[in-house]
């Protein structure tokens, strides 16, 4: 699965490799506020996934906010070889004197991870790697001992850089390697990997493919949510977000997965998939409340506990604290059975929170209250 470029912008920041200040927008207006906070000049990248996007016309540099305006309404809802443009970055316009080209990939043929560097970048690698083979500088890494010092002194020295930027392309290349093997990608490319005037690298491109395993692990599943997802993975919560608007939340993979089947059955669309896991504790279950409450799509929690190893009474402290916090803002329609089932309603009664003990008619009023 391929990552949308601002998404792999954050990737490639989060890492902690130099990236431009930008702003991702929808709308012509909000390309022209960007453009000012950002400053003149800027460019105006279609956010797409096909390939050749510069030369196809996606990526244009603005020097005023007028043209801001013009060449977001142009970019926007058109079509880049059949991909709509629906979002674009607007990115500070970085000056630099050179492109160079920082890849690493996966290499079926030889069982390796294979980094690519050249001083030609800006082009394609493909067309690269036919027209100037030798500007092609290729180190294998093997999986099994990884990344050494060795890998990275090497690369900079074939490249024949200064040793300001040779210092800095080495540190990239470990950083960008991390992010690599973390989100176990097919690929990490960042091209051109621009060096300033005032001699500074900074990636100016990001196309990243991730496994896609590793991708649905990873709550990819949509590119566009990738904050959010990365975000609540932070927290511990194994979360995946869906466009509808109940936010379904359960111990255990299983019964989530039926209570989202349930929830569509009887007509609601599920908003996330949020395992607790067993024997989640108060204070996850609070956490997860939380995270859901603030979650802009989400209009109403569904909470469905079947205690075994997780205790109704633990369940009942976590709600109960996520009531005091955000009481009136959402509903949340709970449903709790199992391990201390009594002493989790007392406290749930206690503090006149209503919940259901039959599956089927708490997800009912759950779809009711969303509708
Ligand atoms: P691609 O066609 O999808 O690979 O798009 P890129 O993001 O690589 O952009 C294409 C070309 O636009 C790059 O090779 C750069 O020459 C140029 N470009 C991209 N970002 C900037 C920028 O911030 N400043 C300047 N001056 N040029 C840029
Ligand atoms: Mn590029």
């Amino acid at each position: 699965m391929r990552i949308i470029e601002y998404e792999g912008f954050r990737l490639l920041s989060e890492a902690g490799i130099p990236i431009p200040r930008f702003s991702v927008v929808d709308e012509p207006e909000g390309a022209v506020e960007a453009a000012k906070q950002i400053g003149l000049p800027a460019v105006l990248k279609a956010q797409v996934l096909v390939g050749g996007r510069g030369r196809a016309g996606g990526v244009k540099v603005v020097e005023t906010l007028e043209d801001a305006r013009s060449v977001a309404s142009r970019l926007l809802g058109s079509e880049i070889r059949g991909e709509r443009v629906r979002k674009l970055i607007v990115a500070e316009a970085v000056k630099h004197s050179e492109e160079l080209y920082l890849s690493i990939i996966v290499d079926r043929a030889s069982n390796r991870h294979l980094i690519l560097a050249s001083r030609m970048g800006g082009v394609d690698v493909e067309e690269l790697s036919k027209s100037h083979p030798e500007a092609l500088i290729r180190v294998p890494v093997d999986p099994l001992t990884g990344l050494r010092e060795w890998h990275t002194r090497k690369l900079a020295a074939k490249l024949n850089l200064s040793t300001n930027t040779a210092t800095q392309l080495q540190d990239i290349v470990k950083k960008l390697y991390n992010l690599y093997t973390q989100y176990h990608c097919d690929l990490a490319e960042i091209n051109p990997l621009a060096l300033t005037e005032d001699g500074r690298l900074i990636a100016l491109d990001a196309k990243i493919i991730v496994d896609d395993n590793a991708a649905r692990i990873k709550g990819f599943r949509f590119a566009a949510e990738a904050g959010a997802e990365s975000e609540a993975e932070k927290l511990g919560l194994n979360y995946v977000e869906l466009d509808g608007d109940i936010g379904v939340v359960c111990n255990g993979a299983g019964l989530t997965m039926a209570t989202m089947d349930l929830i569509h059955t009887l007509g609601g669309r599920p908003g996330c998939f949020l395992d607790l896991g067993g024997g989640a504790s108060s204070e996850r279950v609070y956490t997860a409340l939380k995270f859901l409450l603030n979650r802009p799509h989400i209009k109403l929690v569904f909470l469905n506990v079947l205690g075994g190893i997780t205790r109704c009474d633990e369940v009942a402290e976590g709600i109960v604290k996520a009531f005091d916090e955000f009481g009136g803002s959402k509903k949340i329609v709970v449903r709790l059975v199992g391990t201390r089932e009594e002493e989790g309603k007392r406290i749930l009664e206690s503090r006149n929170i209503g919940y259901f003990t039959r599956m089927l008619e708490a997800a009912e009023a759950a779809v009711k209250e969303a509708a």
